[in-house]
């Protein structure tokens, strides 16, 4: 029997329990899997977004030139596909753009989607700056008549995936971009745990979100905590440099004294889209980071103090 002899109900409803990751282990199977993936979550995406715009597509042709991308709660709720982690309920949606490109994400929404901007006066977004550490300028709320709700986050630098690396724990680093799905900790994103930058200010805001998460079911620990799931034992392989020689070889990647990025073999890359391959997935420069701290939970004789790091060579 062929793939395409199956009826569709059937299709989607195999696909319905399947985790992100599986399904980039299917899309490698034939194009027919690949072809139905891609659709039936680029269907997912359209039909999610459909609370906050009237025109999804439209919106991600903006997305898709802009450079913009979607993190935050609608990000991990989107990543949690198939698994048996909690239901987010997602409240609003976190567009992150680069610096240059917030205006237009911006005055799509006011004068195509019909959105308001909430006056910088009464907007409770200026708190969040000190929570990035410098890696946001702006935060602009934008509501809409029928109560739905978008924060347009200005990064500080061009690539809009730079305050990522700024975030409070890996549960949260993940993104939509306007064709493609990406998560730096797939393996415990998954699982429903999420450790806790080890260097990082946990402001009350910040605070106030571990708990959300700790509430909904979530499992929030730090590093040091992680011994019962090694971060060495779900590593894929990838290509480190040696000297003058790249070798391909097991990396820690949920070991915070590794360098990560956003394209390295550790995070999961889904692109929705025939357009889009999954290695480019951003078209734009990415961040490195090393989120440090003085034990992993894995025992490595690695260690570092711990930066956001544009371009860290691998030690
Ligand atoms: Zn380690």
């Amino acid at each position: 029997m062929y793939l395409q002899d199956l009826p569709l109900e059937i299709l989607i409803q195999v696909l319905s329990t399947l985790s992100l990751t599986d399904m980039q282990k299917l899309m490698l199977v034939n194009f027919g899997w690949r072809w139905l993936i891609q659709r039936f979550l680029s269907r997912k995406y359209h039909l999610s977004l459909l609370p906050y715009v009237d025109n999804p597509s439209a919106f991600r042709d903006v997305m898709r030139t802009s450079h913009s991308i979607i993190s935050g709660s609608f990000a991990l709720d989107f990543g949690l596909h198939g698994t048996t982690e909690p239901l987010i309920n997602a409240s609003d949606i976190d567009v992150y753009t680069g610096v240059s490109n917030a205006i237009t994400i911006v005055e799509y929404l006011r004068n195509k989607e019909g959105y308001l901007i909430v006056p910088v006066g009464i907007n409770p977004c200026w708190a969040w700056i000190d929570d990035y550490e410098g890696g946001i300028t702006s935060v602009i709320r934008m509501l809409h008549p029928r109560g739905s709700k978008i924060d347009v986050v200005c990064s500080s630098r061009i690539s809009a995936l730079h305050p990522l690396s700024y975030f409070w724990g890996t549960l949260v680093m993940n993104f939509l971009t306007s064709d493609g799905y990406c998560s730096a900790y797939p393996s415990l994103t998954e699982r429903g745990i999420g450790c806790i930058h080890p260097l990082r200010d946990v402001t009350p805001r910040v605070e106030r979100c571990i708990e959300k998460y700790k509430s909904r079911g979530f499992s929030i620990r730090d590093f040091a905590q992680n011994e019962a799931e090694p971060h060495t034992s779900r590593s894929t392989k990838g290509l480190r440099k040696f000297g003058a020689q790249r070798m391909k070889v097991a990396v820690p990647w949920h070991c915070p004294h590794v360098v990560r990025s956003f394209s390295d073999a550790g995070s999961l890359h889904l692109a929705f889209s025939p357009r889009s391959r999954g290695e480019t997935l951003y078209p734009f420069e990415e961040p490195e980071w090393i989120m440090g701290g003085s034990h992993c939970g894995g025992g490595c004789k690695l260690h570092s103090e711990g930066s956001v790091n544009p371009r860290a060579t691998y030690f």
